[in-house]
C-alpha cells in the first residue's frame, strides 16, 4: 500500500473554491466580490508605477542572486520601521525595534507565532470574532489553543467596544491577543483612536501580549493615519509585535513581501531577541527571496518612487471610497428597505454587508455574482463597469 493510503482529502478553501466557481462561470456580466485583493477601475490587478520602475533599474543592474541574510534585507527592514513607526520615532532610534523580511503578512504571523510558541508554550491566543480566515489555522499550526474575543455587532455594523474591552480585561496573563491595526478583514469595522487608548491601557493592566497584524495600511486613510494603533502602542513603552503585509499597498502579492517587528525593551533585549527568531526562520525557509523586498526597500528609499508610490496608494484607497459611496447611493436610489449608510463608515476593503448566505446564494445563482457566504463582499472589485449590475441585482435579492 501507499505510504499515503491515510491521508484524507483536506476541505476545499471557501474563497479560492469560490473563485473556481466564478472562473467557470459562462455569464458575461460575472463579478467576483469575494476576492481579497484590489482590482482597477478596468476590474485588473495593477502592476504600480513605482513598482515598474525599481524594478526596471534593478533588471539594467542585474544583481547576482546571493543569499540574503536570514533576517532579510537590511534597506528593506530599516524602511519598514520607518514607514509603520515614522522616521523620528524614539523606538527605532534606541534600538528598540527589531524587524526581519518574512513571507507575507501570512509569513510574518507564522514566524511570529511560532516564536512566541517557544516563549510562551502556555499561552493562548485571542483573535476577533471574526477575523481572517487564515489567523485561525495558522496559530493553531504553531501550536496554540485558539479562541474569539467579541468584535463585530452585526445590529450596529461595527464594533461591540464594550464586549470587546470587558473580555480582554478579564484575559489570563500572557495571553496572545491578534489586533488587526486597520481595515478589518472582514467586517471594514476599525477601532477609533480613543478605543485604542483603552486597548493599550487593558492590555498593559492585565499583562497581555499584542500582536498587531498590518496588512492594508493606507487604505483608510493614509499611511501615518492608519498608524495610529501602532503609535499608541508605541508610546506606552510596551513590548508588542507588529506583522506587516506589502501585498495589497504595493499590489506584489506573488512576491510574497512582508516583515515582522518585535520592539523590545531595549538595544540588548532586542539583540537577543534577533537571534532567537533567526533560529525560528533558518529552520523554516533560511531566508527570504530577494527580489520582492528589494523592490519595497528602492521604493521607499527613494523620494521620487516613494512620492508616486503614495499617489497610487492614494488612488486605490480614493477608488475604493467611492465604490462605497456610490454603491449606497445606488442601492437608495433603488428604494431598499435597510439602510446601507454604514458600508461608507467602514474601513479598507472590505465590507460585512449583512446580506444573509440564502441572499448570497441567489445573487450567484440568478445574477453570478460571487461573494462569501458571511456577507463579506470586496469593494474593490467593483468598478464604474458593474457596480450598477451588483446594486440592481441586490436591491432584487433583498427586495
Ligand atoms: N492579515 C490579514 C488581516 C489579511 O487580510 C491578509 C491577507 O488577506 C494577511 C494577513 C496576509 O497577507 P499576505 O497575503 O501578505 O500573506
Amino acid at each position: 500500500t501507499s505510504i499515503f493510503s491515510a491521508v484524507e482529502l483536506a476541505p476545499r478553501d471557501p474563497i479560492l473554491g469560490l473563485t473556481e466557481g466564478f472562473n467557470a462561470d459562462t455569464n458575461p456580466n460575472k463579478v467576483n466580490l469575494g476576492v481579497g485583493v484590489y482590482y482597477n477601475d478596468n476590474g485588473k490587478l495593477p502592476l504600480l508605477e513605482a513598482v515598474k520602475a525599481a524594478e526596471k533599474t534593478r533588471l539594467e543592474a542585474a544583481p547576482a542572486r546571493g543569499y540574503q541574510p536570514i533576517e532579510g534585507l537590511g534597506a528593506f527592514n530599516t524602511s519598514v520601521q520607518n514607514l509603520i513607526f515614522g522616521t523620528d520615532s524614539p523606538l527605532i532610534k534606541e534600538g528598540r525595534a527589531v524587524t526581519i523580511e518574512a513571507l507575507g503578512g501570512t509569513g510574518a504571523l507564522k514566524v511570529g507565532a511560532d516564536f512566541l510558541k517557544r516563549l510562551y508554550p502556555s499561552s493562548k491566543v485571542y483573535i476577533s470574532d471574526p477575523s481572517w480566515e487564515n489567523h485561525r489555522a495558522l496559530f493553531e499550526s504553531a501550536g496554540f489553543t485558539v479562541e474569539n474575543y467579541p468584535y463585530y455587532d452585526a445590529a450596529t455594523h461595527s464594533v461591540n467596544f464594550a464586549a470587546m474591552k470587558a473580555y480582554l480585561a478579564a484575559l489570563e496573563a500572557n495571553a496572545i491577543i491578534v489586533l488587526h491595526a486597520c481595515c478589518h478583514n472582514p467586517t471594514g469595522a476599525d477601532l477609533t483612536a480613543e478605543q485604542w487608548k483603552q486597548v493599550v491601557a487593558v492590555i498593559r493592566e492585565k499583562n497581555l501580549i499584542a500582536f498587531i497584524d498590518m496588512a492594508y495600511q493606507g487604505f483608510a486613510d493614509g499611511i501615518t493615519e492608519d498608524a495610529v494603533a501602532l503609535n499608541l502602542f508605541a508610546a506606552s513603552g510596551l513590548q508588542f509585535l507588529v506583522s506587516s503585509s506589502f501585498s495589497k499597498s504595493f499590489s506584489l502579492y506573488g512576491e510574497r513581501v512582508g516583515a515582522l517587528t518585535l520592539v523590545t525593551e531595549n538595544k540588548e533585549e532586542s539583540a537577543r531577541v534577533l537571534s532567537q527568531v533567526k533560529r525560528v526562520i533558518r529552520t523554516n525557509y533560511s531566508n527570504p527571496p530577494t527580489h520582492g523586498g528589494a523592490i519595497v526597500a528602492a521604493v521607499l528609499s527613494s523620494s521620487a518612487l516613494r512620492q508616486q508610490w503614495e499617489a497610487e496608494l492614494a488612488t486605490m484607497r480614493e477608488r475604493i471610497r467611492a465604490m462605497r459611496i456610490s454603491l449606497v447611493e445606488k442601492l437608495k436610489e433603488k428604494n431598499v428597505p435597510q439602510d446601507f449608510s454604514f458600508v461608507v463608515k467602514q474601513r479598507g476593503m472590505f465590507s460585512y454587508t449583512g446580506l444573509t448566505a440564502q441572499q448570497v446564494e441567489q445573487l450567484k445563482t440568478e445574477f453570478a455574482i460571487y461573494a462569501v457566504s458571511t456577507g463579506r463582499i470586496c469593494l474593490a472589485a467593483l468598478n464604474t463597469k458593474n457596480i450598477d449590475y451588483v446594486a440592481t441585482a441586490t436591491a432584487s435579492v433583498i427586495g
